[in-house]
């Protein structure tokens, strides 16, 4: 029987119908606007691209978007008072630093000098930490848009055996720890797994983010297993495509998101969504 997909584009619409009645609600009721900074230094144009369908989604959403492009020249401490400024704007609940950034300013740095409680992407350590004592405020975008995609299935992820490939700071650990504060038993595979195969065949959740063009392959699937793919890789042929070999796995996993229209949205939404959660924090609303 073939997969069941899950179609991250609708979810994503829904998340952002969501979010503009509780935007306008929240208007309402206290006069805050949710308003998310974005920081765009230089010309690569993929991000120009990324940021441009985060800005269009928070219109989208009842966001107002607070928009700065930065030239390629701008030093590390042109950037991080920028940052701080926006750390203390009233009218911001969430800034958003698009990655990469260039080779002279230090990632880390700029990260860690955006103010937790505005840290709408969730990659300060404080947020981080947080979700490791299994308290998270600000989760990371990725991870969180994939947790609410097994959600959308109705698959209980409790008591499950998941299998999450890959271990970065930004999708492999923070979605091993979601899965884990939400009671499944998890294994976190990286590349020196030994005999990843059979771990992957164990999964009844497996979840990949390796960033290697349809390497998970049917062989390496539990039967009716929730596959989700993160992966975003280029054909030869300049085609998006992700790490699941989706066609074969497909015949095989109970569930199974595309790639595009699967993570890639839900990362935007969750993006909107936790800009959303800080404005009514700061309202005192939740
Ligand atoms: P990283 O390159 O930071 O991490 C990749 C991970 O995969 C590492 O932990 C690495 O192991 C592991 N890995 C690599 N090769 C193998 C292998 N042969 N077997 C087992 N594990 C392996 O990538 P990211 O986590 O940032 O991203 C992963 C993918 O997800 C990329 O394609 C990226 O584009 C995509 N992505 C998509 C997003 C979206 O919104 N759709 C958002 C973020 C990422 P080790 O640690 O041992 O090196």
């Amino acid at each position: 029987m073939a997969a069941r997909l899950i179609d991250g584009k609708a979810l994503a619409q829904q998340v952002r119908e969501r979010l503009a009645t509780e935007s306008a609600e929240l208007f309402e009721k206290s006069g805050i606007r949710p308003g998310l900074a974005t920081i765009l230094v230089g010309d690569d144009p993929a991000s120009h691209v990324y940021v441009k369908n985060k800005q269009k989604a928070c219109e989208l959403a009842g966001i107002y978007v607070d928009d700065h492009k930065l030239p390629a020249a701008t030093t590390q401490s042109e950037l991080l008072a920028l940052i701080e400024k926006k750390n203390a704007d009233p009218k911001i609940h969430g800034i958003l630093v698009q990655l990469p950034l260039p080779k002279h300013i230090d990632s880390k740095v700029i990260l860690e000098a955006v103010s937790p409680l505005k840290d709408a992407d969730g990659f300060h350590p404080y947020n981080f930490g947080r979700l490791v004592e299994g308290h998270p405020v600000f989760e990371a975008c990725t991870p969180k848009g994939v947790i609410k995609m097994i959600e959308s299935t109705g698959v209980p992820i409790e008591g499950k055996r998941a299998v999450v490939v890959g271990r970065s700071n930004i999708v492999g650990k923070p979605l091993a720890l979601m899965l884990l504060q939400r009671n499944a038993t998890v294994t976190i595979c990286h590349s020196k797994t030994k005999d990843l195969p059979a771990v992957c065949r164990e999964a009844e959740l497996l979840l990949v983010a390796i960033g290697k063009a349809k390497f998970v392959t049917a062989d390496m699937v539990r039967e009716g297993a929730v596959v989700i793919d993160v992966g975003t890789n280029k054909t030869p042929e300049g085609k998006l495509c992700g790490d699941v070999d989706f066609e074969p796995v497909s015949r095989l996993a109970g569930w199974i998101s595309p790639v595009p229209g699967g993570v890639g949205p839900m990362t935007i939404a969750m993006l909107l969504e936790n800009t959303v959660e800080s404005a009514k924090r700061t309202a005192g609303l939740t």
